[in-house]
């Protein structure tokens, strides 16, 4: 490393301060290096409603910002000790695991983001909202923002979500959504609006997880705060080519006559807490198939979080392997060194794709499970318990610098060689779409899409 790179620390701009880029900016403050973030939003609003925080995050979490931060995160979750998986129909209880093995802590989104955004701001990191970044040079490289400005950086972290303007840029086309087939209508409203009412009593006064599988459906309940909050989601599989259409947004409105008849022949008890819904979502699944890159051609942009590994809500995990993935990059970055950002983004987008894709798979495989299981016994069996319960359990323990440290060397040396050769190996082979560890590669040379 050079004298002046020694005193000047590395420059990098976080686009989107959603819960991926305010872990991305922790990871990288706590490497030593300058980070700005730019978000487009002029303020956030309490937004979206459930979301599981495991312990894979929360411990680098507690490393970047300390005991205090992990205990109000903490905090935020769930706090019932288990949760139960019950048959569509009459709720008899099917299965049951400790909470931490489904999502670790299940808070609602808003509250997560704003400890995040805290943090990020006690850190001493810059975030500039209202500051949309609207094009890139991505060799510069630099953002240019709505109000005319550029900024320049030595790396440009996309954390723009799903809709991500700087995917568009490291594939070189826009990468529309595909529908999964599946959609939810989602609920969160106070808890004194189903409190008091006998027939759900069961539900509503403490906090507590239930799940209901039926056939081709699942309703999940996550009561909050003693009572004081209330979720449920009801996903089910789409039959009508119209509901397929795709409309990938948090924000529409659902139809709850639809969901009035979604929940015919469920268990009354969740049916009473449900109807008395003041409103609801429509969110129809989208999902994305993996990219062969996270990388712009320049090695300089970089994706990170929805924008290059959106997950389905029954991973529990989009959040989780956002904050994993900001460790993996801070560490790639710091053992690279300032003149290596090439090396640190193309070893960063290989050690991360694997686990991410593992963890999007455990999200479809758990739902199809439970949209299965009742036909299974419907046909005679008994339903073993073990297999509707969640496989999320060995996420948690994963270490993400620990292995980063560890595998850097022979993955680094790997891509040192295809940065010397210019051909940069895909991250899968797109003749072999389910394997999902990384694979030997077709050649993706500089200049491929
Ligand atoms: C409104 C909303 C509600 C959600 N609700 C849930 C939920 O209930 N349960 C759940 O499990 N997950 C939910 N999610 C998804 C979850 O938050 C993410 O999976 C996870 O936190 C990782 O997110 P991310 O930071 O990569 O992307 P996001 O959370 O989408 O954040 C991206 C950020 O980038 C900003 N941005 C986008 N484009 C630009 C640009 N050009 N310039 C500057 N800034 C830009 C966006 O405004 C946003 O703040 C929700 C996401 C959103 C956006």
């Amino acid at each position: 490393m050079s004298g002046t790179s020694e005193e000047q620390p590395l420059k990098v701009i976080v686009v989107g301060a959603g819960l991926g880029g305010c872990a991305c900016a922790l990871a990288l403050h706590a490497q030593g290096f300058e980070v700005t973030v730019f978000e487009r939003l002029r303020t956030f609003r309490r937004l979206g409603d459930s979301l599981g925080l495991g312990e894979n995050a929360l411990k680098l979490l507690r490393r970047w910002g300390g005991q205090e931060l992990y205990d109000t995160l903490c905090s935020i979750g769930n706090q019932a000790p288990n949760m139960q998986i019950r048959r569509w129909h009459d709720g008899k209880i099917l299965a049951q695991q400790p909470l931490m093995d489904m999502a670790g802590y299940i808070g609602h989104r808003g509250d997560y983001h704003e400890v995040f955004l805290k943090a990020v701001r006690d850190a001493g990191v810059p975030v500039h909202m209202d500051h949309e970044v609207v094009a890139f040079d991505e060799e510069k490289p630099s953002v240019f923002l709505a109000n005319g400005r550029e900024v320049e950086a030595d790396v440009i972290v996309g954390a723009d979500g799903i809709k991500s303007k700087a995917r568009e840029l490291v594939l070189g086309f826009k990468d529309h959504p595909k529908s999964s087939g599946y959609s939810c209508f989602r609920a969160y409203f106070p808890g004194s609006i189903v409190r008091g009412d006998p027939k759900c009593s069961d539900f509503v006064n403490e906090d507590c997880v239930n799940i209901w599988i039926g056939e081709d459906t699942h309703v999940v309940q996550n009561t909050l705060r003693n009572g004081e909050e209330f979720n449920w989601i009801l996903t089910r599989k789409l039959s009508d080519e119209k509901d397929m259409e795709i409309t990938e947004s948090w924000y529409q409105e659902g139809d709850l006559n639809e969901v009035w008849k979604c929940v015919e022949g469920l268990d009354e008890r969740i049916v009473a807490a449900i109807r008395k819904t003041p409103s609801c979502l429509d969110w129809k699944i989208c999902y994305r198939d993996p990219l062969q890159t996270w990388t712009s051609r320049s090695h300089k942009i970089v994706l990170l979080g929805d924008s290059c590994h959106p997950h389905l809500p029954t991973s529990a995990q989009g959040a989780s392997q956002a904050t994993e993935s900001a460790a993996v990059l801070a560490i790639c970055l710091k053992l690279a060194g300032k003149e290596n950002v090439p090396l640190a983004t193309r070893t960063y987008e290989k050690l991360r794709f694997a686990r991410t894709e593992r963890s999007r798979h455990n999200g479809e495989d758990l739902r199809d499970r439970w949209h299965s299981a009742l036909r299974m016994s419907n046909a005679g069996g008994e339903i073993d318990p073990e297999t509707i319960k969640m496989h999320n359990r060995p996420l948690y323990a994963f270490d993400a610098e620990a292995d980063a440290m560890q595998r850097w060397h022979s993955v680094s040396s790997q891509v040192a060689n295809e940065l010397r050769s210019g051909c940069i190996s895909p991250l899968f082979d797109m003749g072999a779409r389910n394997a999902i560890d990384v694979v030997a590669p077709a050649p993706l040379g500089a200049t491929a899409t």
